[in-house]
C-alpha cells in the first residue's frame, strides 16, 4: 500500500533501526480474530486461541453464521482486545465506554461484568449508534444503557459517578490503514495534532464522570504520540490526582515513549494492528456514600402489567432483573441503579422486553437473544437448515403440532429471538432490516 511520505519519514525518525520492519508489515495481511461470548449458555471449542487472551481466537467470522447471528462470537482483532482486558472491569462496578461505537470494547466489557453492574455505552453518531445497539442486543447483555451523546452532555448525568471509565477515543487511526487503506487518505502532518485536541476536550468531561478513586483506560489505534504519550502526559499534569497503573506487557506489547507505564502495539511486534493503551488510576479516597440514586419508577398501567406477567407465567423460568418501564407501548428493563436520564438521547433503554399491541404482548427480538435457555420455560432447537431458512423470512414447517404460543428458538443452544408457533408452522419473527 501506498503510504503518505511524511507517514513514513516521520516514522523513520521515531522507530530509527526497526522502522524498516514496521514499514513491511503494511504489505503484510491484517490480522483477523474474534472472542467468544461467555454470557451464551452453550459454549463451543474454536481453534487457535490467542495466548494470555481469555476469549480471543485469530480467524474470521462470517456475518452470516449462526455463531454471529446468536452472538455467541464477535469479530475484533487482537491489539484492540488488550483495552478491556486491561480494564478488565470487576463485577457489580458503574463503567462507562464514552465512544463505544461499534462495540468491540462494549462488549468485551460486559464480557467482564457477566450481567452485573451497569454499563453506560456512548456514541456521539446517531448512525453509529443504531449499529451500537444492534451488537449489544446481540452479545445479550442485560445491564447496559445505550446513549447517544455529546461527553459534554452526557457528564452533566453523571457526576462522580462512574467506578471505570474507557475512552477509545476518536483518532488519526494509523493503526486502521492495514485494513482499512483508505484512511490513509485523511491523513495529513497536522492531523494528530488536531485530534489530540478533541481527545483532550474529551478527556475533561470524562474526568468529572470518574468517582474519586476510580479508574481510567484511555486508548487509541494510532501511534502518533501526540495523541498518545503527550495526551498522557498532559492529562498528568493537568489533574494531579491521577497515578499511571503500569501495564504488563503480553504478547509482543512494547513500552511507550518516554513513558514505560503505558503500552504500545506495533504490528511487526505483536500480532494484531495498531494500538495505544495507559491505564490510570485517581488516588481521591473513593467516598463511601456513594452519589445517590434516583430509581426510574415503573410506569405500567394495571393492564400493561397483567399481560406483561401473563407473559411471564407462560414463559419465563427467571425475569430479567432490574426496573420495568414502558415508552409508549414498549416495555423496558433497565438496569438498576441508574439516575434520572431523561434529558439523555438513549439509543437502547436498557433491555427491550417486547411491545404492547392489543391486549397482548409481543416478545422482542433482543429478548429473545438475551435469556439462555434455561430462562425460558418452552424452546425449540433449529438445524443448520431451518436456521438458514429462518434468517432469510419463511416460516418453518415442523413435523408434530405444538402447543400454540410463544417459543424461544435455539440454534447450537442458543437463542435467535422468540417466535410464535401455530399448530405446526414457526411464525417468522426475524427482524426484517436483519434478513439475509
Ligand atoms: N470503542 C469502539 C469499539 O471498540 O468498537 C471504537 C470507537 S472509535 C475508535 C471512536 C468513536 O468516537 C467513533 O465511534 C466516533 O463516532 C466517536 N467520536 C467522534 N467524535 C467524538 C466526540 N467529540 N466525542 C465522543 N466521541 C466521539
Amino acid at each position: 500500500m501506498t503510504l503518505p511520505k511524511d507517514f513514513i519519514e516521520k516514522y523513520q525518525e521515531i522507530l530509527g533501526a526497526q522502522a524498516q520492519e514496521f514499514l513491511a508489515s503494511f504489505e503484510q495481511e491484517p490480522v483477523s480474530a474474534f472472542r467468544t461470548n461467555p454470557l451464551k449458555k452453550a459454549q463451543k471449542v474454536f481453534p487457535e486461541s490467542i495466548p494470555r487472551v481469555p476469549w480471543g481466537h485469530y480467524g474470521k467470522i462470517s456475518g452470516k453464521s449462526a455463531d454471529h447471528v446468536t452472538g455467541l462470537v464477535y469479530s475484533q482483532e487482537p491489539a484492540a482486545q488488550m483495552v478491556a482486558q486491561i480494564a478488565a472491569p470487576q463485577k457489580g462496578m458503574r463503567v462507562l465506554d464514552l465512544a463505544a461505537a461499534p462495540g468491540g470494547k462494549t462488549t468485551h466489557l460486559l464480557s467482564y461484568l457477566g450481567n452485573t453492574g451497569l454499563l453506560v455505552s456512548n456514541e456521539i453518531s446517531k448512525k453509529r449508534s443504531k449499529i451500537l445497539v444492534e451488537n449489544v442486543e446481540r452479545f445479550g447483555a442485560q445491564n447496559v444503557l445505550v446513549t447517544n451523546e455529546s461527553p459534554q452532555r452526557l457528564a452533566k448525568t453523571f457526576r462522580d459517578y462512574f467506578d471505570l471509565i474507557v475512552l477509545d477515543a476518536p483518532c488519526s487511526g494509523e493503526g486502521m490503514f492495514r485494513k482499512d487503506p483508505d484512511a490513509s487518505r485523511y491523513w495529513h502532518k497536522n492531523y494528530p495534532a488536531e485530534c489530540a485536541s478533541l481527545q483532550r476536550e474529551i478527556l475533561v468531561e470524562a474526568m468529572k464522570m470518574l468517582v474519586p478513586g476510580g479508574r481510567l483506560v484511555y486508548s487509541t489505534c494510532t501511534w502518533s504520540p501526540e495523541e498518545n504519550e503527550m495526551v498522557v502526559s498532559w492529562l498528568l499534569e493537568t489533574y494531579d490526582t491521577l497515578d499511571l497503573i503500569p501495564i504488563r506487557k503480553i504478547n509482543g506489547m512494547v513500552d511507550g515513549i518516554g513513558i514505560p507505564e503505558v503500552a504500545r502495539m506495533y504490528p511487526h511486534l505483536f500480532k494484531g494492528e495498531g494500538q495505544f493503551i495507559a491505564h490510570l488510576q485517581d488516588g481521591r479516597q473513593l467516598s463511601a456514600k456513594r452519589n445517590k440514586i434516583k430509581s426510574a419508577t415503573s410506569r405500567l398501567s394495571q393492564e400493561q402489567k397483567r399481560l406483561w406477567q401473563d407473559f411471564s407465567k407462560d414463559n419465563l423460568i427467571t425475569e430479567p432483573s432490574g426496573t420495568l418501564q414502558t415508552f409508549g407501548d414498549e416495555l423496558y428493563c433497565l438496569p438498576a441503579e441508574l439516575p434520572d436520564v431523561s434529558k439523555l438521547r438513549i439509543a437502547r433503554n436498557g433491555l427491550h422486553l417486547g411491545t404492547f399491541k392489543k391486549k397482548r404482548f409481543e416478545p422482542s427480538f433482543a429478548l429473545g437473544l438475551a435469556l439462555t435457555s434455561d430462562q425460558v420455560k418452552r424452546s425449540v432447537a433449529l438445524t443448520d437448515q431451518q436456521f438458514r431458512s429462518y434468517v432469510s423470512g419463511n416460516p418453518l414447517a415442523l413435523n408434530v403440532t405444538y402447543l400454540n404460543g410463544w417459543y424461544q428458538l435455539l440454534v447450537d443452544g442458543n437463542g435467535v429471538g422468540f417466535a410464535k408457533i401455530v399448530g405446526s408452522t414457526i411464525k417468522n419473527f426475524f427482524p426484517k432490516g436483519l434478513r439475509f
